[in-house]
């Protein structure tokens, strides 16, 4: 299996590439590294049926944001407003921060 580096943390902005949801922004809310994929806010929705029982005591329907592969989604660059690729960059302090490597500006979150 082909390990992605992932340079996405949780509450970016990011823009879906490629898929279905392809175009539409949202927050990460979620990263599951080991599997490649991330959850993004108001993005990819399923419905999925439960049981009653179990954790959730109601049965029913809910919409819950489905898990996208993190190749599938690309940071947003608030200075770009576009989605870019990322660089990294050694600060003084020692610490590498992501850059947008269109515009060099520093994209973690404050
Ligand atoms: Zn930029």
């Amino acid at each position: 299996m082909v390990q992605h580096k992932i340079n996405i943390k949780k509450n970016d902005k990011v823009m879906v590439i490629s898929g279905k949801e392809k175009g539409k922004m949202g927050k990460i809310l979620k990263i599951f590294p080991e599997k490649n994929r991330v959850i993004v806010e108001k993005v990819n929705y399923i419905k999925r049926h439960t049981r009653p029982g179990g954790k959730v005591s109601k049965g029913g329907i809910i919409e819950k944001e489905a898990p996208l592969h993190v190749s599938n989604v690309m940071l947003i660059c608030g200075k770009c407003s576009d989605p870019v690729r990322v660089g990294y960059q050694r600060q003084p302090e020692g610490k590498s921060v992501r850059i947008c490597k269109k515009c060099g500006e520093i994209l973690e979150n404050k």
